[in-house]
């Protein structure tokens, strides 16, 4: 069976061989648009091209294995690969109602951030083009069809699977949804970034930097001793000049850990650079730790995040703090797995 998910119009046409060419736009919309999964269903196909599509075609691969669904509008799935192995992606809502999908891009993830669940599960391998795009797929068909954006931020390190994430992006761009709704999220993979500033591709980016002070990042995030802080601030400025884009910082703030005055010192002086160099245009997005219970961290007193916010404003940087959502459902951030 082929997958055909992440097939554009033109390929459709040609991988399964039907013509006429147009047959492949037919398709792209039914699924694409239609959300319709089911080549049953696809009325304006002849019936003996359904019939043959269906033995050999899957429009979408990825099968629901799970749902849980909290009362503020957070949905998160569990589906199962044709390999058998499972990933998660979830659907949370803001206050004003606007939906975003986070996807995952790989079966666990091989980076090993010591705060987050999805860390702890070890790497399984990197997802296809067309088990990216299923996930939005499903989750619109399963639970919101119209989407304000899409994030990265799922399971697994999105850099460390650009060629597929960069074939999802695509797709979903040729189906209307754009690039510029879309954020890529990282842990700081130096070689990433700058493959993602020559590929121009217009997401935008977030980094998750969570400290500022080498030694504490060294410990909380195992890949920062390769990737270390001066190399990832030059590769962050050259995406910068390329893609001329603000680039959002995100530091999940743990009591006690990365929530003290040197921390928020630090962060500025990474932000604001030494004399003699440029600074970084960002936005900081503080996220208060989501508390798990096989992990020991604290969520940050309240008064603690106002504080530390407050001195990134004083520093004439943009900051906001992340409401906790989609928690009930271990679905926040660092909690899928
Ligand atoms: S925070 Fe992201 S990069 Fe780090 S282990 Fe979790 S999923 Fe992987």
């Amino acid at each position: 069976m082929i997958p055909i998910s992440a097939l554009l119009p033109e390929e459709l046409a040609q991988t399964l061989q039907v013509s006429p060419p147009y047959r492949g736009r037919q398709l792209f919309a039914w699924i694409h648009h239609r959300l319709v999964f089911d080549f049953n269903l696809m009325s304006d196909l002849p019936e003996n091209l359904r019939r043959d599509l269906a033995g050999r075609a899957l429009p979408v691969a990825l099968k629901q294995d799970m749902k849980l669904e909290d009362a503020e509008g957070a949905v998160k799935f569990r589906f199962r690969l044709l390999d058998g192995s499972t990933i998660e992606s979830v659907i949370l809502q803001d206050r004003r109602g606007r939906k975003t999908a986070c996807l995952s891009t790989q079966v666990g993830c091989a980076m090993g951030c010591l705060f987050c669940r999805t860390g702890s599960l070890g790497f399984g391998r990197d997802l296809k083009d067309h088990e990216i795009v299923d996930q939005y797929l499903l989750l619109r068909s399963l639970a919101s069809p119209d989407l304000s954006s899409v994030v990265f931020m799922g399971m697994g390190e999105p850099l460390a699977n650009l060629d597929s994430l960069h074939r999802a992006v695509d797709v979903l761009g040729y189906g209307g949804f754009s690039p510029r709704r879309i954020t890529l999220s990282t842990c700081g993979l130096v070689e990433g970034i700058r493959s993602l500033g020559e590929r121009k591709l217009p997401v935008r980016l977030a980094v998750s930097l969570v400290s500022a002070d080498a030694d504490i990042r060294n410990r909380l995030m195992p890949i920062a001793r390769s990737n270390p802080l001066p190399e990832l601030r030059r590769a962050l400025l050259e995406y910068q000049e390329v893609l001329g884009k603000r680039i959002t910082l995100e530091i999940v703030l743990m009591g006690g850990i990365n929530d003290r005055s040197e921390d928020v010192e630090a962060l500025v002086g990474f932000v604001q650079g030494r004399s003699g160099q440029l600074p970084l245009r960002v936005l900081i997005n503080l996220i208060p730790w989501n508390p798990l219970p096989e992990f020991s961290y604290k969520r940050p007193e309240t008064r603690s995040v106002e504080w530390f916010q407050e001195r990134i404003k004083q520093a004439g940087i943009p900051v906001t703090t992340r409401m906790p959502r989609g928690s009930a459902v271990c679905g926040a951030c660092g909690q899928l797995g």
